[in-house]
């Protein structure tokens, strides 16, 4: 028995909850129950943001990358895959066919490849800029002298997950690198003034419902502007092939109680989530979030950026996956936003220093 009841009840006077709280909310199983959870998720993320969802347009530009985390199919060590990266003018003229039909925002993103220089990416981001969107970037870990030189190029936010709190755990899935590492970069990014956006995958190998709890703490002290929130889904070229995958029920309950922590926050109902079940964006949307995700990438590269397999979308041109996406939506008694759909949670003074 959850004492659901009891920890809404509180919830609403305080705003918050308790680790215990927490964990309780993510071990219901009650249908009746989890609807509950869902409702008053949805409430707040109508109270707080309104009904507008967020479409962003993204580009994944090089599946190059020289890491070797374990879940992920794009890892260094994967022989089989054909790589590509796409060249300035690919990804510019991409980004203007985005803005052209309408998307506000051009999240890119990639493996990380060092191909592609400070200056490189600062191009890129100041030519997208002059077309008039917002640029998102999620490049992995890089020095703070890039994200330096790309925030004075125009560049908005930038996305990096810490994928999971469990420093442990973190470590083992990353051969090489560190949670400390991981956080080091996210407030760097904070303190150069960009949007931050991090978040976490959910069903982990190894991860319990003590660590997903850690994991809704963790994004709630970062005050995130964004968090992105997918299920984890085993990639057969990985060490994790024979893993069992993240459950979209976990998944939709880490959103909920994410939206009720973070009532401000930008939630992207993922195309992990739309991977796992068909119908898993559209949960999401009715389970506190507030953005969806377009893949743009030209089709001849989709199917090569396959950090999971099966990913949604690898076959659908980017006018057809939009229009799929206003329709779910407008389904939903919502609209599509036609603002930029800034962060508006945490307004640093900006500091551009390396
Ligand atoms: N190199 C960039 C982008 C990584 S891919 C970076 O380090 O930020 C974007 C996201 O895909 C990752 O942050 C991770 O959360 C997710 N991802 C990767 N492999 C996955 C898998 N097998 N299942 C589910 N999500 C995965």
């Amino acid at each position: 028995m959850t004492n659901l009841t009891t920890i809404l009840k509180k919830y609403k006077e305080s705003g918050t909850f308790t680790r215990d709280e927490i964990i309780s909310l993510l071990g219901i199983e009650d249908e009746k129950e989890l609807m509950q959870l869902f409702t008053q998720a949805d409430q707040v993320r109508k109270e707080y943001l309104g009904d507008e969802v967020h479409l962003r347009g993204i580009i994944e530009f090089s599946n190059w990358c020289i890491r070797n985390c374990l879940y992920c199919g794009i890892n260094r060590c994967n022989q089989e895959l054909a790589r590509y990266r796409m060249s300035s003018d690919e990804i510019l003229a991409t980004a203007a066919e985005a803005i052209s039909m309408g998307f506000k925002t051009v999240v890119l993103q990639s493996g990380e490849d060092f191909y592609y220089t400070g200056e490189i990416v600062a191009d890129i981001v100041a030519g997208i800029k002059a077309m008039g969107a917002a640029v998102t970037l999620s490049l992995g870990e890089r020095p703070r002298a890039d994200y330096a030189q790309w925030k004075m190029a125009g560049a908005d936010r930038y996305l990096l997950k810490f994928e999971t709190s469990d420093p442990d755990l973190y470590a083992r899935l990353h051969p090489g690198s560190s949670l400390a590492h991981r956080l080091r970069c996210l407030e760097d990014l904070r303190e150069l003034g960009y949007q931050v956006g991090s978040g976490n995958m959910v069903g982990l190998p190894g991860q319990d419902l003590a660590s997903l709890a850690g994991d809704i703490l963790l994004m709630r002290s970062l005050s995130l502007d964004m968090a992105g929130i997918g299920p984890f889904i085993p990639h057969p070229a990985t060490p994790l092939l024979q893993a069992e995958p993240g459950t979209v029920k976990l998944t939709l309950k880490v959103l909920a109680a994410t939206r009720l922590l973070l009532p401000r926050t930008h939630l992207p109902s993922t195309t992990a989530l739309g991977s796992v079940d068909s119908d898993g964006r559209r949960s999401g949307l009715l389970a506190g979030a507030n953005v969806l995700m377009v893949n743009l990438t030209p089709l001849r590269y989709r199917n090569l950026y396959e950090i999971y397999p099966a990913k949604a979308e690898v076959k659908d041109d980017p006018g057809r996956l939009k229009i799929e996406a206003e329709s779910m939506v407008k389904q939903l008694g919502r609209r599509i936003s036609t603002g930029y759909g800034h962060g508006n949670l945490y307004k640093p003074k900006p500091q551009i220093n390396a």
